[in-house]
């Protein structure tokens, strides 16, 4: 099963590489991650192993750190057209941070973290009050490590 999945993505992978023309209807975060990864290792950018695992993260948090600021640039410019295009920007950053993160310091996958992220979301409930969302049994890690 794994081994399947793991083709399968490879292929998507290929996919979003070779057909330029393809329309992209849905992608994963795992599928932005490997395309990101697989481009990274083409073009020659860290990282290549662990020892330069820290310094591409901290190039990838500058590069989401710009993008940030273009997506801000262009929402108070309200060119709303350019958007779509900045937020795709800050998404590839920050999914090959987390990427970095996973391969290489052995923290939980994206999409798992993700799953977990929803999970306490729903239980919070907005209090209009102090116009924030409540915090159910403490932080977020501290929610997590219970459940
Ligand atoms: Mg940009």
């Amino acid at each position: 099963m794994r081994d399947l999945n793991t083709n399968s993505l490879k292929n998507n992978i290929k996919k979003l590489t070779m057909d330029k023309n393809k329309e992209i209807k849905n992608i994963s975060i795992k599928e932005i991650q490997e395309w990101e990864k697989d481009f990274s290792k083409r073009k020659g950018l860290p990282p290549t192993d662990k020892s330069d695992a820290h310094q591409a993260m901290v190039v990838g948090f500058l590069k989401l750190s710009e993008e940030v600021g273009e997506l801000a640039e262009v929402i108070l410019r309200k060119q709303y057209e350019e958007i779509p295009a900045e937020v795709s920007d800050v998404l590839i950053f920050a999914c090959k941070i987390g990427k970095i993160a996973e391969d290489y310091f052995s923290q939980t996958p994206l999409s798992g973290e993700i799953r977990a992220k929803i999970d306490y979301a729903e239980k919070r409930e907005y209090d209009k009050s102090s116009k924030d969302l409540t915090k159910p049994k403490g932080d977020f890690k501290n929610w997590k490590n219970k459940n």
